[in-house]
């Protein structure tokens, strides 16, 4: 397993075809943006190697028997299944954004079974393929920014109905040795953090879009990769002097446009190749899983809710009825979240590959919570916190030799607390509702792993209806012939 300094210096050795604000990022390690979202990943590296996390954050290979950080492995029980729930929840907490490592192990793990699927059908070989990748990324303790969702031009037409053939991901050449793709992935979370890039279709595919029914892996400096870095609310605050005004002052989530301009791509890192039939299949699980792994975001509420009783104390308004209350909601809340993170990962099942899976209707159930509680969660904090959160001046003018003083008597409390913890705190708060962290803690629990509406698809094709209906009609006597 590599440490929080070796994943750093491995992303030094990385050739990155990156650009930001119209201009390409020479040193992207160093980058006041970027680095942010590379110590983020990096958390996932450094409590994998502190002994308190040991049980947590590392697993036993099944492929090599090597002791693995938990990112690359494929789950092999219930037991790895909860522990990834808590897993999402521990690092979300420590870092209060999001980690960009958990695309990755969810990719690997849909991949998992879906090629071996493949192969029972087919008589293929993409799971012997994928098993030596998977010992390769094992062995390195790699980052994987599973890529999923293509820009998709007009959602009324087909891939091969586009106008442009490029809105998804296609193969434009087959050759002897691989193939040649072109194409985009939009809102790749963690990708210019990541030594590899693992690609799968983004919808069910038929035979008329079979050109489309890929997935395939890529070192991510592979030539003909580019990356678009994702403006965020107050992101160019991190260019600024001082670190009051970022709120959270180690850790950022970070989302690329990721461009495959005629990518070549060897068979061996090939693992699907127009199985259309599967592609359904591929999207399913890993969204299942995905869904699974926002936990993360019980994480996030776990400091949200720790912010906002702090603010509460240091306003001197923490023993008022109200205020307690919303807090009992805000962890209410939170805690109902881990629940369906927990339950959808207990009532977890083996598939013929070997690998454990999450109950899917859980795993959309608990999503379907992420789209709307941290929204509560959020809404509550800054009716705790007050306006001053986004009226405060700036961090400059707290130093000023001229109005510093003005600013520490206007802004103080309670007279105990200094006003700088005060201004530190509404900033994080303010961060994690409506700046960068906002990214992680509200729009991507919208939309991250698949907006709504698509849990509410996947919701109601695993209930079972006619089952609930019959218990009532028993009930109540009706009896059809
Ligand atoms: Fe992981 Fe959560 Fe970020 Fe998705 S949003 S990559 S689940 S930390
Ligand atoms: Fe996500």
């Amino acid at each position: 397993m590599m440490t929080a300094e070796e994943y750093e210096e491995s992303l030094r050795r990385l050739n990155l075809n990156v650009y930001m604000f119209g201009e390409r990022v020479e040193n992207v390690v160093d980058n006041p943006i970027i680095r942010p979202s590379m110590k983020a990943v990096a958390a996932t590296y450094e409590l994998a190697n502190r002994p308190e996390h040991e049980d947590i954050m590392t697993a036993t290979s099944h492929v090599t028997g090597k002791k693995i950080n938990r990112f690359t492995h494929i789950h092999q029980s219930i037991d790895d299944l909860v522990k990834k729930s808590k897993m999402g929840r521990l690092l979300g907490a420590y870092t209060g954004c999001c980690f960009q490592r958990c695309v990755g192990m969810d990719t690997l793990n849909a991949l998992s079974m879906t090629t071996y699927d493949i192969d029972a059908k087919y008589g293929t070989d993409y799971n012997k393929r994928f098993i030596e990748y998977l010992k390769y990324v094992q062995e390195k303790d790699l980052v994987c920014c599973g890529a999923m969702t293509d820009p998709k031009g007009d959602r009324s037409l087909r891939p091969h109905q586009q106008k442009d053939p490029d809105l998804y991901v296609r193969v434009v050449e087959e050759r002897a040795d691989g193939i040649v793709v072109r194409g985009a992935k939009v809102h790749q979370t963690g990708a210019v953090n990541s030594h590899e890039i693992i690609v799968m279709p983004t919808i069910t595919m038929r035979e008329e879009d079979k050109d489309y029914a890929i997935s395939f892996a890529l070192p991510s400096d592979a030539k003909g990769i580019t990356y678009v870095i994702g403006r965020q609310s107050c992101d160019t605050r991190k260019l600024e002097q001082g670190d009051i005004d970022r709120g959270n002052i180690y850790f950022g989530g970070l989302e690329a446009l990721v461009i495959f301009d005629d990518v070549f791509v060897p068979w061996e890192r090939v693992f699907m190749y127009k199985e259309y039939d599967f592609s359904g299949q591929l999207v399913e699980q890993f969204a299942s899983y995905h869904r699974q792994s926002y936990s993360c975001k019980v994480g996030l509420g776990d400091v949200l809710i720790g912010a906002a009783q702090t603010i509460a104390e240091y306003n001197g308004v923490d023993r008022a009825s109200h205020i307690k209350d919303k807090i009992i909601e805000m962890n209410h809340l939170n805690e109902t979240l881990y629940c369906g993170a927990i339950a959808c990962a207990s009532e977890g099942h083996r598939e013929p590959s070997g690998t454990y899976y999450v109950n899917t209707l859980l795993a959309n159930v608990h999503k379907q919570n992420v789209t709307r509680f941290p929204f509560e969660i959020a809404r509550l904090a800054q009716d705790i916190a007050g306006g001053l959160m986004v009226t405060l001046p700036s961090e400059r003018d707290f130093r000023s030799s001229d109005i510093g003083k003005w600013m520490d008597k206007y802004y103080k409390g309670r007279s105990d607390i200094p006003t700088e913890y005060r201004i530190r705190m509404l900033r994080l708060i303010e961060n994690m509702t409506l700046g960068t962290a906002a990214v992680g803690y509200l729009t991507e629990s919208m939309h991250g792993a698949g907006s709504p509406q698509a849990q509410r698809i996947m919701i109601s094709r695993q209930v079972n209806l006619k089952q609930k209906q019959r218990l009532a009609k028993k009930l109540c006597g009706i009896v059809e012939e």
